[in-house]
């Protein structure tokens, strides 16, 4: 028997009897209660936890719309249902209008059960669904691993704290922390001794910092810390201490690991009038002291060592782009109901003449950094275009082009892109443009306009990555998307016996929107089945197809049709 915490709302003893004697029979095990007054009601409600809530409609001593009020004030989930002998239909009509779920004429209490039943599995999905948008709004401004405030979370906090230091006339500090062989601890001992130095990392900045600080994790094994009301010789003092709590052992799946962390402070108003700028500042500091070895150090103007670093790589990867070493793999995405390719993702692979084929990962970083990421973007763009002409490309399949934040910068850059439509006489509505979300992010007012020439011109806006950035909802709806793309992570998790609830959450807040919804890393059956049964629109991953050159994604797609 199923148990059933009923809280009736009823002058007449009887009738209450009724009602509960009707659920029994019913099969529900019920706990009732029964009030008659406001006072009454409000004490219930309080003091105990209901399944649902039937209330009399007209009551000598009290009503029940003032009895349906007071439940709300207190539980908008809880079912609520009138059971009445003297309802109309127009006051029925007004009591769901102001939140009761149903109503029930006492001379008909054979629908009581049936309607009981409907209401505590509608109250069931609503508070799972609300647990989802919960967890999503929290991901969305914390770390899963450690718990503490994300970039975006920083990111706000800094821009804050800035308003109200410029308004005191007071100064403020940031610290960017990295570890220093975190690698070797990962590779050595795995992620999973990596993960527990990273939360022993947090709890004891956490431990030595004070409350008003802000200890957040950028990604990775980069932490900063935000220290309101500081100035750089302060933020010294802390970051010695810092150093010195990490110089115990940390404990990493029993075994002891030594770690030391590289600390770079920049401070406001000296060094940087914007949170960006800051950021950007304690960073370089940051370096400066890993490339000392010196623990910590504080931003000096005109000191930024990744500038050495990178020019090996930036000078190779710009005779890259003049010789074509670049070339392109794709990727279908598949529509899940229909089972026909919806679009096809370009992916970039450098053919190094030394190193050989080298993935994204490995020269995204500088190609962004140096600015060359626009050549290779007009270039990837160019070249997807010319392997699949309007004429191989079958309709209604789009290509897909991974575009980075840097892009969007440069003004030129939609009309680059319409050039290279027209080049080809490839129309607009052809082309997606795939932006990962937390690039988006870093950035919202700098891309925006941007992406709006695109959409403006016809071109499809995806996010990519969709659920890792930190959109809010309310900014993600002024922005010209068609589609979201669910970031992996999640993907693979489902596979791996993880609830679904996150992927659900992501397709209904997607679906919502109006936007398609694709998920990428659909690495089995099982996983494009559930996918498939949760009304996730398309796919993406190794299950449908490994990337691959032009010919053979044409080839597959023919085999594809063939099937149909
Ligand atoms: P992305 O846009 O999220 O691309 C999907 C990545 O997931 C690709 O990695 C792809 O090979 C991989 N993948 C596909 N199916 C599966 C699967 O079932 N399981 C798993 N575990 N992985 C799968 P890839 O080619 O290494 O690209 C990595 C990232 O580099 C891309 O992520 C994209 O953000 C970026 N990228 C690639 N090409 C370009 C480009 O031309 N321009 C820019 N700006 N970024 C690019
Ligand atoms: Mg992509
Ligand atoms: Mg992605």
């Amino acid at each position: 028997m199923t148990p059933l915490r009923l809280l009736l709302v009823e002058d007449v003893e009887d009738d209450a009897t009724l009602v509960a004697r009707e659920l029994t029979a019913a099969g529900y095990d019920v706990f009732a209660m029964r009030v008659d007054t406001a006072e009454a009601l409000r004490r219930e409600l309080v003091d105990a936890q209901w399944d649902i809530v039937i209330a009399d409609y007209t009551m000598p001593g009290f009503s029940g719309s003032k009895a349906l009020a007071i439940v709300r004030e207190h539980d908008l989930d809880v079912p609520f249902i009138f059971v009445s002998g003297t309802i109309g239909e127009e006051t029925a009509v007004a009591a769901m209008r102001t939140g009761a779920q149903d109503y029930i004429v006492k001379g008909n209490l054979a629908r009581l059960a049936p309607a009981v039943e409907r209401e505590l599995s509608d109250a069931a999905v609503r508070r799972e669904h609300n647990l989802a948008n919960q967890r999503v709004a929290y991901l969305a401004y914390h770390d899963l691993l450690t718990d503490l405030p994300n970039r975006a979370l920083l990111h706000d906090r800094l821009q804050q704290a800035i308003l109200h230091a410029h308004r005191d006339e007071k100064s403020l500090a940031l610290l960017v922390l990295d570890l220093d062989g975190f690698k070797e601890v990962n590779d050595a001992l795995g992620h999973h001794a990596g993960d527990q130095v990273l939360q022993e990392v947090a709890s004891r900045l956490k431990g030595t910092l004070r409350a008003s600080d802000t200890v957040a994790r950028l990604g990775g094994d980069e932490f900063a810390v935000l220290m309101p009301a500081t100035d750089v010789n302060r933020a010294e003092l802390a970051a010695r201490k810092v150093l010195h709590d990490l110089e115990h052992p940390f404990q990493a799946d029993g075994r002891a690991v030594m770690v030391t962390a590289s600390i770079g402070i920049a401070g406001y108003p000296v060094h940087a009038s914007n949170g960006d700028k800051l950021l950007q500042r304690a960073d370089a500091a940051m370096y400066i002291a890993k490339n000392d070895k010196a623990g910590y150090s504080v931003y000096v103007a005109g000191r930024d060592p990744r500038d050495y670093e990178r020019v090996g790589l930036a000078a190779a990867l710009r005779k890259a782009i003049d010789a074509q070493q670049f070339v392109l793999d794709y990727q279908p995405i598949v529509h899940l109901r229909a089972g026909t390719t919806v679009a096809v993702e370009a992916l970039v692979r450098w053919e190094h003449p030394e190193q050989g084929r080298l993935p994204p990962a490995h020269f995204m970083r500088v190609a962004e950094h140096t600015g060359l990421i626009n050549p290779l973007t007009s270039f990837v763009v160019g070249r997807a275009l010319s392997e699949w002409p309007p004429s191989i490309l079958p309709t209604p399949c789009t290509i897909a082009v991974n575009v980075s934040p840097r892009n969007l910068h440069h003004s030129a850059f939609p009309r680059r892109i319409h050039e290279i439509l027209v080049e080809h006489g490839m129309p607009p509505s052809r082309l997606s443009i795939e932006i990962t979300e937390s690039m988006i992010m870093s950035d919202p007012n700098g891309s925006a306009r941007c992406l709006q020439i695109l959409h403006d011109m016809g071109v499809r806006i995806v996010i990519d990555d969709f659920g890792t950035g930190y959109s809010s909802l309310s900014y993600l709806r002024r922005l010209p998307v068609d589609e979201l793309k669910i970031d992996r992570s999640f993907v693979l998790g489902m596979s791996e016996g993880e609830d679904d609830t996150l992927v659900r959450c992501l397709i209904d807040v997607a679906h919502n929107l109006g936007l398609r919804v694709v998920a990428e890393g659909v690495e089995t059956a099982e996983v494009c089945q559930q996918l498939t049964e949760l009304g996730c629109d398309a796919a993406q991953g190794y299950y449908i197809s490994h990337p691959a050159p032009a010919d053979d994604v044409a080839r597959w797609m023919a085999r594809q049709r063939g099937y149909r």
